[in-house]
């Protein structure tokens, strides 16, 4: 008998259909050429970082002393890269932040596992808006604590507010959102995110303790709206950030971001102590040093998003002329169309007979869709267009 963690053992061999798909796409490329294998499986910034990243990192690498460059940072990151965040966010969203509101981590998936390790205690509850981002719930799990999902409005992937107050108990630590969305698109209004400060307001005191709410920002920048993406913690003071440059500034693989912990948050210096103490337990010990500097130089730029804007163009009117319903993204680079059967598997199995790889929406909490990331080239999206077509008359 195996004395590893099971738990362990079954999440390392958990089979990924991300995964699967992407070596699927792999074996066809080899039979059919990789120019006929329409994959829009990962979510993989397709756009260069900005020239001033280059420039900024090469600045640094030449000027700086390689020791001081490559070394440990504090646990928190480095002075002065936290003290530009805050200027930058500042700058941006007349907040008050100082250096000692950021702790400087390895991406937001460190992030948002270092907040949930410092929030639970064993039996707490996060609860989360379905579909959502798969790993919540391995956080949330291994910090020993239960992810509890409401589904969003299946129309339009906003929050169900009735079915969210039914979702909030006695033991929910915290709510997680993640505006614009991954798998859907979905961009909250400040009239969503200031129903959802006053419902958590009136939970909280309903229930005698805080309740958190934990903002996950990956895809903050990349916005097609009109209106101006509301800043969560001005609405509701109990607010943590977990922010990544993986996709503002497409640098998914260099791992750098932070967690914001604003000092208006209930009990900020111990929780300001836990993130502290998560990231110490997680392993972390700082953030990647290198980026943290070129980031604290490069946080206020974006790459060039509007190939990912002409790209939801393209397929959200393709796909609908075709006869998919599809909910209009309002950010981030993906679509999440509803499948043209029931179960979502054995369409994408349909699709990938044509070619076109996508992934069924089940591990994202959410029967009967399917999500496509269009960071890919818009040239791929036009030749794999005549293949939807082809998949869609099979339903008609
Ligand atoms: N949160 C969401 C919603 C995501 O889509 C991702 C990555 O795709 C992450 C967090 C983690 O991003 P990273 O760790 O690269 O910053």
């Amino acid at each position: 008998m195996s004395r590893l963690s099971s738990r362990m053992v079954s999440l390392g061999s958990a089979r990924s259909e991300i995964r699967e798909l992407f070596e699927y796409g792999k074996e066809r490329a080899a039979i059919v050429g990789p120019e006929n294998v329409f994959d829009f499986s990962i979510g993989n910034p397709n756009v260069p970082a900005p020239d001033d990243i280059q420039a900024i990192t090469t600045k640094l690498l030449e000027n700086h002393d390689p020791v001081f460059l490559h070394s440990y940072t504090s646990a928190q990151g480095d002075f002065e890269s936290r003290d530009n965040l805050a200027q930058d966010l500042n700058n941006r969203f007349g907040t008050h932040y100082h250096a000692d509101n950021f702790y400087l981590t390895a991406g937001a998936a460190a992030a948002l596992s270092i907040v949930i390790q410092a929030l639970a205690n064993f039996g707490d509850e996060f609860v989360t808006i379905a579909p959502y981002f798969p790993e919540y719930k391995v956080f949330v799990e291994s910090a020993g604590a239960t992810l509890v999902t409401s589904p969003a409005e299946i129309e339009s992937f906003q929050i169900d507010f009735d079915a969210l107050e039914k979702a909030i108990t006695q033991k929910t630590k915290a709510v997680i959102i993640n505006t614009p969305n991954n798998p859907t698109g979905a961009v909250y209004s400040k009239e969503t995110i200031q129903t959802l400060a006053d419902l958590l307001t009136q939970k909280s005191e309903e229930y005698g303790h805080s309740i958190y709410l934990i903002s996950d920002e990956p895809y903050r920048e990349i916005v097609y709206t009109d209106e101006p993406l509301p800043w969560v913690p001005s609405y509701y003071r109990n607010t943590m950030v977990c922010y990544s440059f993986s996709k503002s500034l497409s640098l998914a693989g260099a791992r750098i971001g932070y967690v914001l912990v604003p000092r208006e948050v209930d009990e900020f210096e111990d929780l300001y102590a836990a993130v502290c103490g998560a990231g110490r337990s997680l392993g972390y010990v700082c953030a990647p040093s290198l980026f943290q500097r070129v980031t604290a130089q490069s946080s206020h730029l974006t790459s060039d998003f509007s190939i990912y804007r002409r790209n939801r163009d393209l397929l959200v009117n393709s796909l609908r002329d075709m006869g998919f319903y599809v909910a209009e993204p309002g950010g981030a680079f993906y679509l999440f169309p509803r499948a043209l059967e029931t179960d979502a598997r054995t369409f994408i199995e349909k699709a990938k007979k044509h070619d076109l790889l996508i992934v069924p929406s089940d591990s994202f909490g959410c029967p009967s869709h399917v999500r496509l990331s269009y960071c890919v080239p818009t040239e791929r999206i036009e030749r794999s267009l005549e293949r939807f077509e082809k998949l869609a008359k099979e339903y008609r």
